[in-house]
């Protein structure tokens, strides 16, 4: 990662979406360090820099650049993984996902599910699960908020959920219990 790879990123990016120790931008170091270090300290990276795309399309742009240039990237949600997989290994560039935490839309009807089964058969369910498109950077405590008011609840709930990223780890795994759920 070069200041000439800054520049490019800064011809798409908002300022804002850009935290670099490279010049012309100089920020300050401690100001990566929660995005080089783990939750559990064990684990220290040394990216120059962090980006924050706001679009799919700024997202795409960096990811064929870097490509382009053998840039490694190190995709960060909520950076709370607790294994080190969100940290870089060397000065790979840092992918934030934490402008991109719009709530699309929820179709609290589209998603009623019944069971196969004929209505008169213990067991029978008919629930409402609805349907919610989401950035993959909406972490979870805002999409539990913005559905309360709706009588829905979203169907995970973990310790780091003031913090996490949904798309990292817990849609692939959840995908059976949560088919209400559309990550953009
Ligand atoms: C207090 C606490 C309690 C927890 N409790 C539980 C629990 O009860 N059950 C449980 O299962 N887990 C638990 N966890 C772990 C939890 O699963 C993780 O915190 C969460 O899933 C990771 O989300 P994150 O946004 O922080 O991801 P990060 O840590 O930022 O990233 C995780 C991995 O996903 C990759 N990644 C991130 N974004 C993308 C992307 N857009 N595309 C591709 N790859 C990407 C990263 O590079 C990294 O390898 C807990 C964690 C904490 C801190």
């Amino acid at each position: 990662m070069t200041e000439q790879d800054l520049a490019h990123f800064s011809s798409f990016l908002a300022p804002s979406s850009i935290l670099s120790t490279l010049s012309p931008s100089n920020t300050p170091a401690d100001e990566l360090t929660p995005f080089n270090d783990d939750w559990m300290g064990k684990y220290k990276g040394k990216s120059t820099t962090v980006l924050k795309p706001r679009t799919t399309e700024e997202v795409s742009k960096i990811v064929k650049y870097c490509n382009e240039k053998r840039i490694g990237i190190v995709p960060q949600g909520g950076n709370t993984g607790l294994v080190g997989g969100s940290v870089p290994v060397k000065d790979e560039v840092i992918l934030s996902l934490s402008n991109l935490n719009k709530i699309r839309s929820f179709d609290p009807v589209s998603g009623k599910v019944t069971s196969s089964i004929p209505p008169s058969t213990p067991g029978y369910l008919t629930q409402q699960l609805g349907i919610l498109v989401a950035d993959a950077g909406c972490i979870l405590q805002s999409l539990t908020d913005y559905l309360a008011p709706h009588d829905h609840i979203m169907p995970i709930d973990l310790g780091a959920k003031g913090r996490y990223a949904l798309l990292p780890t817990r849609v692939k795994r959840n995908r059976l219990n949560c088919s209400c759920l559309v990550v953009t």
